[in-house]
């Protein structure tokens, strides 16, 4: 019997628009008694066939579209699917001399809802975010071994998505070896450690690769504030383009004894670099009551919103960190300001950053826009697929 899912009547709106997602109150009925994880046919309440899904009945997104054609979804379809991601990237050689590391597969934006997948050098770190295509597991892995020749493949599903979906946090190896404590990486032509086991996320923020090489063309000459600064992205770019002083302010010890690590591997001057390990909003405070100020502030904070529903929250932590920064530049300073925040739109990120820049003061233009880089896709039919928000403000 086929499993299928039927829609209340008018709910194929967003479907017909060649939307992903089937929400819990979209579902008239499902026939077949399917199981998590289990591909479903779609069809309108009037009996039209819509396509394919993964079907998660634990998950308020019941459904995430496979397909909208009428194929068989299996092996074959997923190692297709991998198959044309991994040439988007090759065509428009993200991979050159100077870069080794990508996203090989941005999830809803590459047509594979719930997967991601990072190359490091010759490894690959993946994440299985929904029921629907943990399922496929098994499938994925082979299929990415064959299409990248890559044998070294390390799960890194430790994420809260999951919980939502009903799954445990997932570590370890898939295929070949173990990845060492670190590896070493190459970013536009910098080198940067990176662990795979215990970092955060994948291990590095490969979005923000073209936003840090922009940074840089404003750092020579420059004092610079680096707030949430991981393993010292921004900082080694601004170091390498001749920055005066960097102050780097991470929550995390971890990261910040990474970033050193970063500088020295680069051998760049450490002398020009301070750390302060703690929390951004209380510490641009401190450096705001001791009188501090710098040419040149990045932000970039991690995810304060996941969903619209959480944006007010988000709004005030955005606002907050904003003003103050606004508040640390130099007259004719320049910040780099980010949010990754699904919840949080560019139009009213750019509103949050303006109220700011009202409250500190200051009169303040923006210069740039800037978005993640092309190895991370926005796909036409996904606009939350734009998650990554960056506006680069001049400050008179
Ligand atoms: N800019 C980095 C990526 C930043 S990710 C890069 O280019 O690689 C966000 C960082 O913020 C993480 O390193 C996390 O440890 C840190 N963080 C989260 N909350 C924080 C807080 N309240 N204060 C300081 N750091 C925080």
């Amino acid at each position: 019997m086929v499993k299928k899912l039927i829609l209340k009547p008018g709910r194929e709106k967003s479907l017909l628009r060649r939307h992903p997602w089937i929400f819990s109150g979209a579902v008239q009925s499902v026939i077949g008694e399917p199981q998590k994880g289990d591909t479903l046919t779609v069809e309108s309440s009037k009996g039209d066939f819509l396509g394919r899904c993964g079907y998660n009945p634990e998950s308020s997104i019941r459904g995430r579209m496979w397909t909208f054609a009428d194929e068989e979804v299996n092996a074959n379809f997923f190692s297709s699917k991998l198959r044309i991601a991994i040439s988007l990237r090759r065509e428009i050689g993200i991979l050159d001399p100077f870069n080794n590391s990508c996203r090989l597969v941005h999830a809803e934006s590459d047509g594979l809802p719930g997967l991601i997948v990072d190359q490091y050098g010759d490894r690959l770190v993946v994440q299985f975010l929904t029921a629907a295509i943990d399922a496929w597991r098994d499938e994925i892995v082979l299929a990415l071994v064959d299409h990248t020749g890559i044998h070294d493949i390390y799960e890194r599903s430790d994420v809260d998505v999951r919980g939502l979906e009903g799954l445990d946090e997932r570590v370890g190896s898939l295929s070949g070896d173990e990845p060492p404590v670190q590896i070493e990486i190459q970013e536009n032509g910098l080198k940067f450690l990176v662990d795979i086991k215990n970092g955060q996320k994948t291990g590095f923020y490969l979005d923000q690769r073209g936003n840090r090489a922009a940074m840089a063309e404003f750092a020579q000459g420059k004092s610079v504030l680096n707030c949430f600064s991981y393993t010292g992205g921004f900082t080694v770019y601004g170091l390498q383009a001749g920055a005066d002083s960097i102050l780097s302010i991470d929550s995390s010890q971890d990261a910040n004894e990474l970033a050193l690590e970063n500088i020295r591997l680069n051998d760049l001057d450490e002398e020009k670099a301070d750390f302060i390990t703690g929390d951004v909003f209380k510490e641009l405070r401190t450096l705001r009551d001791s009188g501090r100020s710098f040419d040149l502030i990045v932000l970039d904070p991690p995810k304060f919103a996941a969903t619209a529903a959480q944006s007010d929250k988000a709004a005030r932590g955005y606002k907050d960190i904003n003003l103050l920064a606004f508040k640390l530049l130099k007259p004719g300073g320049t910040l780099f300001t980010f949010s990754c925040s699904g919840g949080i739109s560019r139009e009213l990120f750019q509103k949050i950053v303006a109220d700011a820049a009202l409250d500190a003061g200051v009169n303040a233009a923006i210069i740039r826009q800037l978005s993640q880089g092309p190895d991370h896709p926005i796909a036409l039919n996904f606009p939350e697929g734009e998650y990554l928000k960056g506006l680069v403000c001049k400050v008179n």
